[in-house]
């Protein structure tokens, strides 16, 4: 096989790959990073990063609002102060990887920007050129947003995620399609920027991966917040004219200046050689063993594996990768105890399985649920102190399998859960903690007492 004979190729730069890379060229590799757009990929320039800069510029304005509710009279009320302005655009000023392209220079490693493409084991096509990887190629080409084919859909100029980080100018109405996670988070920014927002929802309910108690706690909060929020709709046909989008929904129209399409995201596995390397290319995602190996000399990681579409199972399986190409001893991939947060306003922290999971697994469950504004610092809190927190047990092993922590801060809350899962600490040694009074966190030692 002819090419430039390297250590490791990687391709596609996302949190993982751009982390696998530096690692092994800092351990003295010869590496290849490939990017065909921006290296870091999509959470620091339209992903996690920029939108939670957003979702911080919106809670500032909602918190400033809830004084009103606090000191009984009227405080905050602007829609999109200089200072929520300033945070937003920050966060869609930074589309330049240039101090990305130098780090992975100063770590010893190849970058070239390009289509990477498998044509053979271990060998891979790039702008013209082949590398051959004595060790292997990581896989880190993750994702692109999924657009549904709603008819009249592709013809509109509507925003995915990257549009709507990139916004100055509010637009005076939304329509989001899709209630998960990134939907949530910028419907209700942009309501909260004072934006009339209405959230279409597929399924039955939105959050629909997370605890029922969770998705009706965040629904009831977008109602307070004026945000329409339509579950289980059929959405007919989508057009535009005029400056204006018009939805047609279950035989309702709506109609709004811009339209935000959340519907979940597409791997990037077109197009990149699978067949080459023996791989089906028709896949959604890759298969990897629990060393993150896909086939011999070829190791993927991040959104592609359908382990998780964060960032951190990204940065968590390019470690993992990494040892193995290194020959380094380590733990293998165990995904019981997988964080995930919405980062909405109550936060929607949860770990593990849900209880219908749990049931579903045959496992004998037992279940704790406790309301944040009934314990003491959701007391304390006042405005805002909407939560709930839902253990569930393993009752025949004594263990959490699964935790809901949302409220204020449950992301962070979530913490003591995600240690008490991943450990397998037992639910006794949990009961039998101090928990300092009155934080948030203490809210899980009621539901603990609560678990039946
Ligand atoms: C709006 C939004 C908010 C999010 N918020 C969070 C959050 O709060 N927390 C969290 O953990 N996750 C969040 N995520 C998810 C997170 O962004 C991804 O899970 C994360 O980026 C990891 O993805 P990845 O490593 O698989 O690759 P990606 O980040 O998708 O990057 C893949 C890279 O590969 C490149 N590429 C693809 N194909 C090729 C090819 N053939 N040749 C060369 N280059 C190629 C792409 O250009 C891209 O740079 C969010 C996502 C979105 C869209």
């Amino acid at each position: 096989m002819s090419g430039s004979e390297v250590d490791t190729v990687v391709i596609g730069l996302g949190p993982g790959g751009e982390s696998a890379a530096t690692t092994l060229a800092e351990a003295g590799l010869n590496v290849v990073g490939i990017d065909q757009r921006l290296v870091g990929g999509e959470c620091p320039y339209f992903g996690c990063i920029p939108s939670k800069m957003m979702v911080r510029a919106a809670h500032l304005l909602a918190e400033g609002r809830r004084i009103t509710g606090m000191a009984g009279e009227s405080a905050v009320t602007p829609s999109w102060t200089p200072v929520a302005q300033r945070i937003s655009d920050e966060a869609t000023t930074g589309w330049d990887d240039t101090v990305a392209v130098e780090r992975l220079g100063k770590a010893g490693v190849t970058f070239v920007r390009g289509h990477g493409r498998l044509t053979g084991e271990r060998t891979v096509e790039v702008a013209g050129q082949t590398f051959v990887a004595a060790r292997g190629v990581v896989l880190n080409s993750g994702t692109e947003p999924a657009i549904p084919p709603i008819e009249g859909l592709a013809d509109t100029p509507f925003w995915t995620n990257r549009d709507a980080v990139q916004v100055t100018d509010l637009p005076a109405s939304l329509i989001v399609i899709g209630g998960g996670a990134i939907g949530a988070e910028i419907c209700q920014a942009f309501a909260r920027f004072g934006v009339q927002v209405t959230l279409l929802e597929v399924a039955d309910r939105i959050l629909a991966p997370e605890e029922p108690e969770a998705s009706s706690l965040v629904v009831d909060v977008f109602a307070r917040e004026a945000i329409q929020v339509l579950t289980g709709v059929t959405i007919g046909s989508v057009s535009y004219d005029e400056g204006r989008f018009t939805v047609d929904v279950d035989g309702q129209t709506l109609h709004a200046d811009k339209l935000l399409v959340a519907a979940g995201r597409r791997t990037n596995l077109t197009d990149i050689g699978l067949d080459n390397v023996g791989l089906d290319p028709e896949a959604n995602s890759i298969q990897v063993d629990a060393r993150m190996r896909a086939a011999d000399g070829l190791w993927a990681i991040g959104d592609i594996t359908g382990k998780g579409g964060f960032t951190h199972i990204s940065m968590y399986q390019a470690g993992i990768a990494t040892r193995d190409i290194l020959g380094e001893p380590g733990p293998e991939a165990d995904y019981r105890a997988v964080p995930r947060v919405t980062f909405t306003d109550p936060e929607v922290g949860s770990v593990g399985i849900t209880e219908r999971q749990a049931r579903e697994n045959g496992i004998n469950v037992r279940v704790g649920v406790t309301n944040v504004p009934e314990a003491a610092r959701g007391w304390i809190h006042k405005a805002g102190n909407d939560g709930v927190i839902k253990l569930v047990e393993d009752a025949d092993r004594g263990v959490l399998v699964g935790a809901t922590a949302a409220g204020p801060n449950g992301g962070e809350v979530l913490s003591l859960l995600t240690i008490a899962i991943h450990a397998e600490v037992p639910t006794d040694s949990l009961k039998s903690m101090i928990y300092a009074y009155p934080t948030f966190h203490r809210a899980v030692e009621d539901a603990l007492g609560k678990l039946s």
